[in-house]
């Protein structure tokens, strides 16, 4: 009988906790734009360019090969403007000029917790979505409660069953959340516009989890 351990996807609904949303689009959309200085360190720096390494990574895997560097990503000490945002990119007639973070999400180079990207992952790719493809915020859902899911270990009959009822159908969430690393890849699919119709059999596209209708599993 194949050992499993069933887990909680804790972060993925509960934890939103990063507002980003100034307006309904979250898009911050100024009539002067006034570019704040970037005060990025090194290391900043660094953090900032291997994200976007991953994100392109994944990207170009899914056959989308187009650069995130043609639009500044600025660090200040200050949040963005008007908000309790950490991150916002801001827009002129519909382009992105410049995304702004405030370096408290980039203290974080590493995962914050086994099995998850770090907060500024989930932050990056979120302000990717407004800036390189005008993406508004989406808080759906799509409900997996009637699914059995499974990580398949490699190598192994080994499985990890998460007790998820449901996930958030996009990045491009109001609040931040926590991404898990076998989702990376479905919602770097959804912000670049593939997996648009964000439901069980994307997310079964785009991720090493398998979902089984309850009820149609094999006995044991
Ligand atoms: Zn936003």
């Amino acid at each position: 009988m194949p050992l499993f351990s069933r887990l909680l996807f804790p972060l993925l609904a509960a934890l939103c906790v990063f507002s980003c949303a100034k307006d309904k689009g979250g898009n911050a959309k100024v009539s002067s734009l006034v570019v704040p200085t970037d005060e990025a360190t090194e290391l900043e720096r660094r953090i900032i360019d291997d994200t976007l390494t991953d994100i392109e990574k994944l990207s170009s895997e899914l056959g989308h090969s187009k650069s995130f560097r043609s639009i500044p990503v600025l660090v200040t000490s200050e949040r963005p403007e008007d908000s309790g945002r950490f991150a916002a990119c801001y827009s002129e007639d519909g382009q992105g000029k410049f995304i702004q973070v405030n370096r408290q999400v980039l203290r974080k180079e590493k995962e914050i917790f086994m099995g998850t990207t770090s907060t500024f992952f989930q932050i990056l790719l979120h302000e990717i979505g407004h800036c390189y493809f005008g993406r508004k915020h989406l808080d759906d859902q799509i409900d997996v409660s009637a699914y059995r899911v499974v990580l398949p270990h490699e190598h192994s009959e080994k499985e990890t069953e998460f007790g998820i009822h449901s996930v958030n159908a996009s990045a491009m969430h109001s609040k931040n959340m926590i991404v898990p690393n076998v989702l990376k890849k479905y919602y770097v699919a959804e912000v670049i516009g593939l997996a648009a119709s964000r439901d069980v059999p994307a997310l079964q596209s785009y991720s090493p989890l398998t979902f089984t209708l309850r009820g149609l599993e094999p006995n044991p």
